[in-house]
């Protein structure tokens, strides 16, 4: 086999090669990069510090409502029971009473609203806490399969390097040194082939005397434009 096939085949190995590697760092990209469940985790822990505050804040307002009962409580029976004689005590008593039962309507009216925010906070953490878990298998089955694509990708490279030393072995170092000098500048490519009558990597014209020495089992060739091998097949 000629050299030229050699180098062909090498660069064929090569893009495949690279093409696995470039996929390999995606999909770690993707693993690494994937917050989903982090996000869900996230609004998970916000909406039970929600519903925490609520429940506080609605405890606070059902304590205040009771010491203000208790209160109302005390100063009905000083006003009903008849020890207070004096009538300016039982007028006080009675302004007592009457802005107690006040501030206690005012606490009611507080009070169902901090009981619907606690409703409300404890759908949103039920809500939050489905997503989570839904996200968790989505998001570990894409893992699952990023995971499997992968392995294969890895075996497929191991097979593809074990082919590379061979092919390898049957080229003379100086056309590995252009090769390798090639592959580094012109961007991974170093062997091109004939597109009909233009260079498959630059796309100049070929002439016809060059084409023959593409095609040549025996020749190396290079694409006078871009500089790269030529391999005519
Ligand atoms: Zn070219």
């Amino acid at each position: 086999m000629s050299h030229s096939f050699h180098l062909y085949q090498l660069q064929k190995i090569d893009t495949q090669l690279d093409q696995g590697a470039a996929r390999i760092l995606e999909i770690k990209t993707n693993i690494d990069g994937d917050r989903r469940v982090q996000d869900a985790q996230t609004l998970v822990d916000e909406s039970l510090a929600g519903l925490k505050a609520a429940q506080a804040q609605l405890t606070k307002i059902e304590q205040e409502t009771a010491a203000k009962r208790m209160k109302l409580e005390q100063s009905e029976s000083s006003l009903y029971g008849g020890k207070v004689k004096i009538p300016k005590e039982l007028q006080d008593l009675q302004h007592e009473v009457s802005s107690l039962k006040r501030i206690i309507s005012g606490l009611e009216d507080q009070q169902l609203e901090a009981m619907m925010k606690v409703e409300e906070d404890q759908a949103k953490c039920e809500s939050a806490g489905k997503h989570l878990v839904r996200i968790q298998g989505e998001s570990a089955s894409d893992h699952a399969v990023l995971a499997g694509e992968n392995g294969m990708l890895a075996a497929l490279m191991e097979r593809l390097q074990i082919e590379r030393a061979a092919i390898v072995n049957q080229v003379d170092s100086v056309f590995l040194e252009e090769y390798a000098r090639l592959r580094k500048n012109k961007r991974g490519v170093a062997v091109a082939t004939l597109s009909e009558d233009t260079c498959s990597a630059c796309g100049s014209l070929i002439t016809a005397a060059e084409r023959q020495i593409a095609r040549s089992p025996t020749q190396v060739s290079h694409c006078p434009s871009c500089g790269r091998f030529l391999y005519g097949g």
